[in-house]
């Protein structure tokens, strides 16, 4: 018998062992198919082993592996890096390569204090940025992302976020209030000319699947350039495609950020992210503060490539687009009748990350602090897999289930998800 074992304190989602799995689909060890509508959260853009990602993969594999860019140059880091180049913001137009979302996340921390010589950042509530513990000190979307192991990094603080259902108010006095609040920190607690950015999620995704409303980011977006601090927009989650455009803050019009984060489902499950910014930014970084052994792996650029290809080619956003409204619609028709017990709180979602919100419909009586929500959410995400459909949950106290598909669902994967889940709320509620 062997003596290792994973750690006892990872928990999963699901009892289930992947045997293979292709595009919306994964076949378990226990003969069953289950409809994947968690793309391990959020990165398998093109569906399991798209042929186009498998076979760059491939080629690439017999190329070479690991050149690390930092001693040779690899062609797929080139090629990533053009293609990249068709769809980050006009201006954003020197890349930097790391391995996960965190480690993105922490390079951009570094060049927002860098770029500015300042110290201060400031975070949404409700924001997920990472587990690395300067990503962790950003990280507000449930205190057990950060809680045990501090003291966190200095120089972080959090304001309020503009959440109409928590806040129990119209969204417009929602927006006014969390903009106040942006205020008031800059008048009481950092002054702005100790601002060097604000790090936000176009769409909050750990923290519960709830779009940032778009005044709100433009609002931010006025204040960041009016106290000459950077607007770095996390796009870990809500980008490449995922929520029917390319990049989620591309639903405010007119938004550009200073520095742009990446990574989940630019390469379809290979690890790579990167962060894009205006070479003007990125010269003021210091030499020496950028690098890693393994940032840019030759595989997964080569993969990114593919992905990218896939993307473009088979009008992957657009179709995020239209199978995200198919599917909202779908799952409001099906739990439309559900009663009053099932405590649907809100349906929401853009494109194809779509958040069921669970809790005490009545206003002022969202969430986060509605036990009976997280109960719910659990529950229904558990009967799901009852129903042979794979979800997650998320908000900081679990009441919202999550539901990521690839961007190659079909409409006919839409329908099949949409009826799953709705007869996974009702086992619930009628159990
Ligand atoms: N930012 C966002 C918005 C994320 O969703 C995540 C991962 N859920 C991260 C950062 C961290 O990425 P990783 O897990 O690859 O470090």
């Amino acid at each position: 018998m062997s003596n290792a074992s994973l750690s006892p304190i990872l928990k999963q989602a699901t009892p289930v062992v992947v045997d293979h799995a292709a595009g919306s689909w994964i076949h378990g060890t226990d003969g069953r198919d289950y409809l994947d509508f968690t793309t391990g959260i959020g990165v398998t853009s093109t569906g399991h082993c798209h042929p186009d990602v498998v076979a760059a993969a491939r080629e690439q594999c017999g190329k070479i592996i690991h050149a690390q860019y930092t001693t040779v140059m690899h062609q797929p880091l080139l090629e990533l890096t053009d293609k990249l180049g068709d769809v980050v913001p006009a201006g954003l137009d020197s890349v930097f390569y790391a391995n996960s979302g965190s480690e993105a996340v922490e390079a951009a921390l570094r060049l927002a204090r860098m770029a500015t010589g300042r110290q201060y950042i400031v975070t949404v509530q409700g924001g997920f940025h990472g587990r690395t513990v300067a990503a962790a000190s950003l990280t507000t979307a449930g205190t057990k992302f950060s809680a045990g192991f501090g003291p966190l990094m200095p120089g972080v603080a959090t304001t309020a976020f503009p959440g109409a259902l928590r806040l129990g108010m119209s969204e417009d006095d929602a927006v006014d209030y969390a903009l106040k609040e942006f205020d008031y920190l800059l008048a009481t607690r950092i002054d702005p000319k100790e601002l060097a950015g604000v790090v936000i999620e176009p769409f909050l995704g750990d923290g519960g699947y709830a779009a940032v409303p778009q005044r709100y980011l433009a609002g931010l977006r006025e204040r960041t350039e009016r106290h000459g601090a950077l607007l770095v927009l996390d796009e870990v989650q809500a980008g490449c495609g995922r929520t029917g455009k390319f990049w989620g803050h591309q639903h405010t019009e007119g938004l550009t950020p200073d520095v742009l984060i990446t990574a989940k489902g630019i390469a379809s499950g290979f690890p790579i992210s990167a962060i894009a910014a205006p070479r003007a930014v990125m010269e003021k970084a210091w030499p020496g503060s950028q690098g890693g052994t393994y940032g840019g792996n030759a595989v997964a650029a080569a993969a990114g490539v593919a992905t990218l290809g896939v993307i473009e080619r088979e009008g992957l956003v657009e179709n995020a687009r239209v199978r995200g409204e198919e599917l909202l619609a779908a799952l409001r028709a099906e739990l439309s009748g559900v009663g009053e017990s099932a405590q649907i709180a809100e349906i929401r979602g853009t494109g194809l990350m779509i958040g069921i919100e669970f809790g005490d419909p009545s206003a002022n009586a969202g969430t986060p602090d509605s036990a009976e929500g997280a109960r719910l959410a659990a529950a229904v995400q558990k009967a799901c897999i009852d129903e042979d459909l794979l979800t997650l949950t998320c908000g900081p106290t679990g009441n919202v289930v999550r539901i990521i598909p690839p961007l190659v669902v079909t409409a006919e994967e839409v329908r099949t998800g949409a009826e799953r889940f709705g007869r996974a709320v009702r086992r619930v509620v009628e159990a």
